[in-house]
């Protein structure tokens, strides 16, 4: 099902894209992507990305980045870096075209002049408590304010100086002037300008007026344009507005916006708001915590591009809202991890095995293959000697019925090595069994069947001791404990449902060959999960891995009976 990076992607809007070029209302297909630098990009985001360039690109066409920076008081140029480098790293390209909303504030300016000597805007005198009381309720129109009906001349010279720093914050707003009745809030007279004594990341203190988002946005779409401007569902009732913008300025062939529904995921939040929020109180490292949604905690984790545009395109385009399982994301991560990554032997919980027969002093080496593809083998040295580490859930002292693994004269096999037989058990003054002494076979070199045919169920991995490497793992749970970490309780919030057991460190023994890894490199530790050296905090002295994920698929287990 997975690896559908090659795939088209079909859906409504698709259809509409190709009405729209049959018709002949557009020639070439442009798109943009329009994040606002508040924050650092999320799993949601990637859905969008991936629609935004990947709709423009399997119809020929192409998608512009731009920075929605109409809100000066939150954004900040880490956050533009950061948004650059997880478009790049899931593989999309802007080429030259990457535009700030702030580029257009001369003409939006402009523009607004245009919109008061039309009789289409007018300065508001009225507080924002004000404001809102005439805007009326759901069942109720709102009312005209008393300064709808200003002169024109007047507007224009207070607009200026709003402009010109004459007002205080909040002190007027302009307004477009469209229908207070209307049924859709939105458009009943809606701010247009804002006085805002804030810097700007790009214009500095040049301003002390912004234009609103919905407003500066169809005017960006329209000079860069944008013929599909494709957004999410909460932007459906500001459409008409939209439309209005454009339509009132006089744009010919104006863009057309379409909307499709947010990606909710279990288990996550998708909130820049509530992710600062998590930052900023040190519930996780930062914004690459591996622990995060972001683009940049999912990379750290493991992630791979590949698997998270393979997601977007299983879950599609729709309009209905739907919450995704976290178990479809990590399937495709497995789907992929399983044909790409190398195959090592690590120990997460040691428990010493002695080999009683071994030769003293003796070590093999074994020539392996850790490759997942056949056709490319990658062999690495792989060394045995008299003592082991073997995962102490791999021994049970009273088993359990079928249990296959090591127990009291049990036999098993050790990949890629030996049979060995269990002979005795060293337990510790609290009766925890620390050491284990077997017998190997040596008939059974590289794990292959003995001569008298005989056979084992089971199979376990191993390190030697003697070469072992200490090596960090962090192993991560999900952040909540609640599919919906919003789920209220009791007036509590998402804070309540973090989940304690979202970090474990430990201390693993590893063979040797994995310390060849590159930073931010997957592999497979052998039985136990999918795992990355840590990009950030790994150092050659102190190797640090992240579990990436764990080898059980839930998806697929549910989805394949
Ligand atoms: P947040 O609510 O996290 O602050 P936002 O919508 O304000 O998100 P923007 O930077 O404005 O964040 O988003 C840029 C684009 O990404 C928008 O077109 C928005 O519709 C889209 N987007 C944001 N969150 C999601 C999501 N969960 N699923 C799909 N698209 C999303
Ligand atoms: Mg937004």
């Amino acid at each position: 099902m997975c690896n559908e990076n090659e795939a088209r992607m079909t859906n409504f809007i698709q259809e509409i894209i190709e009405n729209d070029i049959a018709s002949g209302r557009v020639k070439e297909i442009h798109t943009r992507f329009p994040p606002e630098p508040n924050g650092y990009l999320h799993i949601g985001h990637a859905k969008a990305i991936c629609i935004d360039f990947l709709m423009a690109k399997q119809n020929g066409g192409i998608c512009n980045l731009r920075f929605d920076d109409t809100n000066p008081s939150k954004e900040d140029t880490e956050y533009v870096d950061a948004i650059m480098e997880d478009i790049r790293w899931l593989g999309f390209d802007w080429d030259d075209r990457m535009f700030y909303a702030s580029n257009y504030f001369d003409k939006c300016y402009a523009f607004a002049v245009k919109l008061i000597k039309d009789g289409k805007a007018y300065v508001e005198d009225l507080s924002a408590e004000e404001v809102r009381a005439y805007r009326g309720t759901l069942t109720e129109p709102g009312k005209d304010s008393p300064y709808r009906n200003r002169s024109i001349a007047e507007n224009l010279d207070l607009f200026e100086k709003m402009k010109d720093g004459q007002f205080a914050d909040g002190q007027k707003i302009l307004r477009a002037k469209i229908d207070m009745a209307s049924p859709n809030f939105n458009l009943r007279d809606p701010a247009i300008y804002r006085i805002l004594r804030a810097n700007h990341h790009r214009t500095g203190d040049k301003w002390c007026i912004y234009p609103m988002y919905d407003y500066a946005h169809p005017i960006g779409d329209a000079l860069e344009d944008i013929s599909h401007s494709l957004c999410t569902l909460e932007f459906e009732d500001h459409r008409p507005l939209y439309d209005w913008v454009l339509e009132a300025i006089g744009f010919e062939n104006p863009p057309h916006q379409y909307e499709f529904a947010r990606l909710n995921l279990t288990y996550t939040l998708t909130s820049k708001r509530k992710l600062l929020e998590l930052v900023e109180n040190g519930v996780v490292s930062g914004w690459d915590d591996p622990r995060m949604p972001t683009l940049s905690g999912l990379r750290r984790l493991g992630y791979t591009p590949t698997a998270i545009i393979d997601f977007v395109k299983m879950i599609g385009v729709s309009k209905a809202y739907s919450v995704v399982d976290l178990a479809l994301l990590e399937h495709c991560l497995r789907d992929e991890l399983n044909k790409t990554a190398k195959r090592h032997m690590v120990v997460l919980e040691p428990l010493k095995v002695v080999i009683d027969n071994y030769p003293d002093g003796q070590e093999e080496i074994f020539d392996v293959n850790i490759s997942p593809l056949e056709d490319k083998p990658v062999n690495i040295k792989r060394p045995f000697s008299k003592v082991i580490y073997i995962e102490k859930s791999d021994f049970m002292e009273n088993p359990a019925h079928k249990y296959f693994r090591l127990k009291p004269q049990g036999e098993v096999r050790l990949i890629n090595a030996y049979f060995i037989t269990c002979q005795e058990i060293i337990k510790d003054e609290t009766g925890e069994v620390i050491e284990v002494h077997c017998t190997y076979d040596p008939q059974t070199r590289g794990g292959s069947t003995p001569p008298d045919g005989r056979k084992v169920k089971g199979t376990i991995h191993w390190v030697s001791a003697q070469h072992a490497v200490d090596v960090d793992v962090r192993l991560y749970e999900n952040l909540f404990t609640t599919p919906d970490p919003n789920a209220a309780s009791e007036g509590g919030d998402y804070m309540d449902n973090l989940n304690p057991n979202s970090l474990t460190h430990i201390i693993a023994k590893a063979e040797p060959a994995l310390l060849d890894m590159q930073a931010g490199e997957n592999c497979q530790f052998v039985r136990m999960g999918y795992f990355c050296l840590d990009a950030k905090d790994s150092t050659v002295e102190k190797p640090i891995f992240n579990r990436t994920v764990t080898l059980k698929d839930t998806w697929k287990k549910i989805n394949e009976g």
